[in-house]
């Protein structure tokens, strides 16, 4: 090696172990205000206080632990398991996910935003489309979840969504074969639904309930 190959290296060394004070210093928040309130513009770390401390002092340092500290605690939804442990398409959960939040485009929504549309679910061609009527409180859509519970072998009739929210969130929220068989179905029922009320709307084409219950179904098998 050279006499400039080896200054080289020996600067990077020891600008890698600079680099490596700096960082250990400005997570465990000593000596570095100055550096959080004109960087970071926050006060995460503040001395002696600092959050991260305990994870820096600790004999083993893993990313996952500070992560969880900067994180901080967060309480935990009580559906977490319908979207967390469902063994459905991700398709399927990400449309269930939307459900839970009331973040679908349903026209209840698309009306507050002036949206002119007839309002009407394009299902029962009767009530206002909202979540709670689409997801299963419509003729339609409670047929077809009636029959899936009929198939489950759940004995209890289908109700909206909050009411088939709560239930789950009670009486389906274990890691076993039939719960976790429950929760797919649901994912996959309400994205059924979702996808035939687009259908409708949209490519101007209609399934029956035999037509989609059949596919749902399938689609679990
Ligand atoms: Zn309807």
């Amino acid at each position: 090696m050279s006499t400039t190959a080896r200054q080289d290296a020996g600067k990077n060394q020891h600008m890698d172990c600079e680099i490596s004070i700096l960082c250990r210093e400005a997570l465990a928040g000593a000596k570095c205000a100055n550096f959080h309130s004109s960087i970071l513009g926050t006060n995460i770390f503040t001395p002696k206080e600092s959050v991260a401390t305990e994870v820096i002092e600790a004999e083993t340092f893993a990313i996952k632990d500070m992560y969880k500290k900067l994180r901080g605690e967060l309480s935990k939804v009580p559906w977490r398991r319908m979207i967390c442990n469902n063994q459905g398409s991700p398709k399927w959960t990400f449309i269930m996910y939307l459900v839970i939040l009331r973040r679908l485009y349903t026209k209840d929504r698309l009306d507050k935003w002036e949206i002119h549309n007839d309002s009407i679910c394009s299902l029962c061609k009767a009530e206002l489309e909202t979540h709670q009527h689409l997801f299963f409180a419509c003729n339609m859509a409670n047929v077809i979840w009636q029959r899936l519970l009929h198939w489950l072998s759940i004995n209890r009739c289908s109700a909206g969504w909050n009411e088939e929210l709560e239930w789950t969130t009670l009486h389906a929220n274990r890691k076993t074969i039939q719960d976790e068989v429950y929760r797919m179905t649901l994912a996959v029922a309400v994205y059924y639904i979702w996808q035939e009320r687009n259908y409708r709307i949209f490519q101007q084409r209609e399934r029956t309930i035999e037509e989609i219950t059949k596919q749902i179904i399938q689609e679990i098998h």
